[in-house]
């Protein structure tokens, strides 16, 4: 068998294109294969369908394709134009790549599934021996092309959440999916027109079909969130875990200021007790939770903030939104006239959008799956060494987190 014909029998080459010619340069260890179709022959408009005779060719273009043993593989091709009587001189479809891509469909798709399942760009480049630009070149097709065929499904529970882009004050907002677990708007910052760009992203009917969005108490979102969902002051729920974390660091305040004061004293019960009071007990070790239970006996502030704390978690196990008010009214009075600053703040802020808080009572939802996607993401992110710009950091967001289907046909 010529060699011409194996590449042909292996390309899965279909009439009117055939194999013209192989070179091997073993030096550079790259096979070149030249595709060529017969004088006469007759393609399609890309736009209508109709066959039509050949007007010209573009000058030789080259598609990465799977590699040959090793040997990187590269087809040549002059891509025909007709000339439509409807739709003027255009470009044919060719059958092994899409347009303007500078792979093959095989490659493309290998591409993905190495992208996939390395979760890294950096580490799928090594496999695949792309360039940086060509890997994103890769990811921003298979992205585009995912939410082209993507169709607008109603989406009644997502989540809007704020993300740190990098280091320091830079964020993006992204729209999560709650029963899909998927990334379905992202936009720049994190202000209510960060939150009005990631909705409109969504159509009219999925907007309409929202039924519950949870989110964490930050004004600019619920400020979007009534522009942009009708009835949306029923539908919002504080996410309880950032509330919890809310109350966390209120502790951590309380505790920092006691620490201070008690060392001035000459006093260091709080030496160490960070991660005591941070950490659930059921993270404790036996000698941990023996050093706690020391420390809390102590009856310092930092303790009673600690049990207002953890009481506050009986807010979410309530059956309706009713008791579990009635349960904060009295967790408020507790904390609001003690020495507590930080918690007492933090009472203040729940007590104001307490019927967003306890509206969990009746959707059930928070952003924990978002929780779920935000560290996948910043796993990516991590083992990619950080993204070189923003874009492709959206972009990775969509290929990884997006529910799109990403491959060509
Ligand atoms: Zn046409």
């Amino acid at each position: 068998m010529q060699e011409t014909e194996f590449y042909q029998q292996i390309l899965g080459l279909k009439q009117p294109w055939f194999v013209a010619d192989v070179k091997l340069d073993p030096e550079a260890q790259q096979v070149d294969v030249y595709v060529e179709h017969p004088e006469g022959t007759s393609f399609c408009c890309p736009e209508c369908g109709k066959a039509c005779s050949v007007y010209d060719h573009t000058k030789s273009r080259r598609w990465r394709h799977l590699d040959t043993m090793h040997f990187r593989t590269v087809l040549h091709a002059q891509p025909p134009r007709v000339n439509c009587p409807e739709h003027g001189v255009r470009q044919a479809t060719l059958p092994w790549a899409e347009k303007s891509s500078r792979f093959t469909i095989f490659f493309e798709r290998f591409a993905i599934d190495v992208l996939l399942a390395t979760q890294t760009v950096q580490g799928a480049q090594g496999i695949l021996k792309t360039s940086w630009d060509e890997t994103w070149h890769i990811l921003k097709r298979a992205v585009a092309r995912g939410q082209a065929r993507k169709s607008a499904k109603p989406m009644p529970r997502i989540g809007i959440d704020e993300k740190a882009f990098r280091k320091g004050q830079n964020y993006i907002t992204l729209i999560y999916d709650l029963d899909r677990s998927t990334v379905e708007a992202i936009s720049d910052g994190n202000d209510t027109e960060s939150g009005n760009a990631c909705f409109s992203q969504l159509s009219q009917e999925q907007r309409d079909s929202v039924e519950a969005i949870a989110m964490d108490m930050s004004a600019a979102f619920v400020r979007s969130a009534k522009q942009n969902i009708p009835m949306a002051e029923h539908k919002i729920v504080h996410d309880r875990f950032h509330i919890m974390k809310l109350a966390s660091e209120a502790v951590d305040k309380v505790r920092r200021g006691e620490h201070r004061q008690l060392k001035s004293q000459g006093d260091d019960r709080l030496t160490g007790t960070r991660y005591l009071w941070l950490s659930g007990q059921e993270n404790l070790t036996d000698a941990q939770r023996e050093r706690f239970d020391r420390v809390y006996k102590q009856e310092l502030e930092t303790g009673k903030a600690w049990a207002y704390k953890e009481m506050l978690r009986d807010l979410w196990h309530h059956e309706d939104a009713g008791s579990a008010t009635l349960f904060f009214q009295d967790w408020y009075r507790r904390v609001i006239h003690t020495k507590l600053t930080p918690l007492k703040k933090v009472a203040r802020t729940i007590k104001e959008r307490l019927a967003n808080v306890v509206s969990y009572c009746v959707h059930g939802i928070t952003n924990a799956v978002a929780e779920g996607i935000n560290s996948k993401i910043m796993s990516i992110k991590r083992r990619v060494g950080g993204y070189r710009n923003r874009e492709n950091f959206k972009t990775a967001i969509y290929f990884y987190c997006g529910g799109l289907d990403l491959c060509p046909q």
